[in-house]
């Protein structure tokens, strides 16, 4: 039993992997909501796709029957649009999906001669022009920020290539830094536990990719928790550095048990 369980009061989830596996339903997705809900215990959601826009992840969690409001779910296109208001940003120049682009050029000018910010996200349909002519943008003061880190993803039979791909060709032709918005960076934890006037110590991040999820918790000294619905732990992982649950059933036992002790 892990005895932090009884003080946690907040709950980061990641989604895939944890509340469905691409478009599968998962167990247990309704019963942990239904009773963080009823024990008053707060949670939102956290995925570093920049793809799609917060509502396809309602509608995901909808087919496991959990109902939340969307502004429980933090993307990272959310994310970089906080960013670039943190930072007020005048003008932009987006390197990513449709959706990114479409939401961002609503809030902020899009400059394809000198921008100001750089935005790099994923999309199948980049091809090396538009990355050769993103890196033709990068002046000496332009500030590079990126969705995620994450090379590629795991899907049941095969991967994809993901946007961290893009963001090791840029730095190598421009020897510049890209501040990576996404997990396992601590900004977007950060940003979320302002948000929700939440504590580190009582919060809990949970899910499946170690390299994103655990390392973003412990880099963030947020509370980190595996689960086995979705991808394995590399084999240099020491599992006692954090908590595992063998599925969102498991957790909602181990929750209970532990507030009720
Ligand atoms: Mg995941």
């Amino acid at each position: 039993m892990y005895k932090i369980l009884k003080d946690i009061d907040f709950i980061i989830f990641d989604l895939d992997g944890v509340f469905y596996r691409e478009d599968e339903n998962i167990l247990g997705t309704k019963e942990i909501i239904d009773y963080l809900d009823l024990k008053n215990i707060q949670y939102c959601f956290f995925t570093n796709n920049s793809n799609y826009k917060t509502k396809r992840y309602k509608e995901k969690l909808l087919k496991g029957s959990v109902d939340v409001d969307e502004n429980k779910i933090f993307t990272t296109t959310k994310l970089i649009e906080h960013y670039l208001f943190e930072n007020s940003a005048k003008d932009i120049y987006v390197l990513g999906s449709t959706q990114l682009q479409e939401t961002l050029y609503s809030k902020y000018k899009k400059n394809s001669i000198s921008p100001e910010f750089i935005v790099i996200g994923m999309d199948n349909n980049i091809t090396l022009k538009d990355i050769s002519n993103t890196i033709n943008l990068i002046k000496n003061n332009t500030q590079i920020i990126a969705a995620n880190p994450d090379k590629l993803i795991p899907l049941k039979d095969r991967f994809e290539l993901e946007c961290g791909v893009i963001n090791s060709i840029i730095s190598e032709f421009t020897n510049k830094e890209i501040k990576i918005i996404g997990k396992p960076n601590s900004y977007g934890y950060e940003t979320i536990l302002n948000k929700f006037k939440k504590e580190k110590e009582k919060t809990m991040m949970i899910g499946d990719t170690y390299d994103t999820d655990i390392l973003g918790a412990i880099n963030s000294n947020i509370n980190p928790a595996w689960i086995k619905t979705g991808n394995d732990l590399p084999k240099f992982v020491v599992k006692k550095d954090f908590m595992i649950f063998d599925s969102l059933i498991d957790l909602k036992e181990k929750l209970e048990k532990a507030k009720r002790d």
